[in-house]
């Protein structure tokens, strides 16, 4: 197959005043982390690359996050960060990473040092290759338990099933975007970003790399199961119509039995004449039937409640601070 699949052009040499790797990492009361992440990246990008960044976003932390992010710039001015003006969540702290990020590409990565630096010129290699959506796959999902680990596999065979884009197995957040694929993400205006669907969405010559999750360094994680519940269904909602056609579909069908089962309540009483009250079937009946409608309703509400997320057009995140961006311009970083 190897032969016949087209091969991607290698990269040209790099004539460029931007640093040609940019490290976006999404931070939530990750004080414990920042240092064991940054000394274990500089040891990394000093050999692969000629020039590279860290872009911080910081998330609405409350322990001393931004404190030694700042302390960090200090030392070194290729650590950047962006403070956001409360939590807007790890999908938007992506986006805004990637709004700052002024590489020839970028790597997105986790701050609990769940996402092992040292794959990172495993992706370089990829994308010096050609290929420009190069995608960390997770080959186990240690530390995660069983419940969570059944709930993502249920999730993605929905996806798969349903949803209008592909998403590759196992492919998380950790990955490498050529400069293209991230200015093609940073258009797409969308509120409720389910970012896994949009990095498949956008395309470009995608390919996979093997890797294995480690345990989160410090701290636990922040996503309990609520939130991971609402993530999955802004996935399916954002990507895919399938809840508001089941809502469709069960009240047609339903409609249907109960068309059928009138015309026979009507026959039966016609020839027969009634010797039930019918009571319990009429009770169950409208409870079954206002069941379906709420259903429905509540579906139709999601989509709604989503439109109007949309057309409000507020802005993505609120920046309360910028530590280390005074020198370059901001607002079109590229
Ligand atoms: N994170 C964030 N905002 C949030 C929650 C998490 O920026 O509201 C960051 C967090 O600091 C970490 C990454 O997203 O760098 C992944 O979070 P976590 O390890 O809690 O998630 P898990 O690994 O359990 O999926
Ligand atoms: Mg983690």
């Amino acid at each position: 197959m190897s032969d016949i699949a087209p091969q991607p052009a290698p990269r040209a040499p790099r004539a460029s005043r931007w640093p040609e790797l940019s490290v976006v990492v999404p931070v939530h009361n990750e004080a414990d982390n920042l240092r064991p992440l940054v000394e274990r990246l500089r040891a990394v990008l000093a050999k692969e690359v000629a020039s590279w960044e860290i872009v911080f976003v910081d998330d609405g932390s409350r322990d001393d996050t931004l404190g030694i992010i700042r302390a960090l710039n200090a030392a070194d001015p290729r650590i950047s960060a962006v403070s956001f003006s409360r939590n807007f969540g790890k999908e938007i702290a992506i986006a805004a990473g990637l709004d700052h990020a002024f590489g020839d590409a970028v790597v997105i990565m986790d701050a609990d040092l769940q996402h092992p630096p040292e794959v990172i010129p495993a992706f370089l290699e990829k994308w010096r290759e050609g290929y420009l959506n190069i995608y960390g796959q997770r080959t186990d999902r240690i530390g995660e338990t069983r419940l969570k680990r059944n709930f993502a596999k249920a999730f993605y065979r929905i996806f798969a099933q349903f949803g209008e884009t592909d998403l590759p197995e196992g492919a998380g957040d950790f990955r490498l975007l050529d400069r293209k694929a991230v200015d093609a993400l940073r258009a797409l205006p969308e509120r409720a970003r389910f970012s896994k669907g949009l990095y498949a969405w956008v395309g470009f010559r995608s390919i996979g790399v093997p890797f294995e999750v480690a345990e989160r360094a410090h701290g636990q994680s922040k996503f309990r199961y609520r939130k991971l519940f609402s993530f999955a269904f802004d996935g399916l909602s954002s990507f895919s119509t399938v809840p508001l056609k089941i809502a469709t579909w069960s009240g047609a069908i339903i409609a249907c039995v109960a068309t059928l089962s009138a015309f026979y309540f009507l026959l039966r009483t016609l020839f027969y004449g009634t010797d039930l009250p019918g009571f319990p079937s009429l009770i169950v009946s409208i409870m079954f039937f206002s069941g379906i409608q709420l259903v429905s309703l509540g579906m139709i509400g999601e989509y709604v409640g989503r439109i109007f997320a949309e057309v409000k057009r507020r802005p993505l995140y609120l920046i309360g601070e910028r530590v280390g961006f005074e020198a370059r311009t901001v607002d079109h970083p590229r």
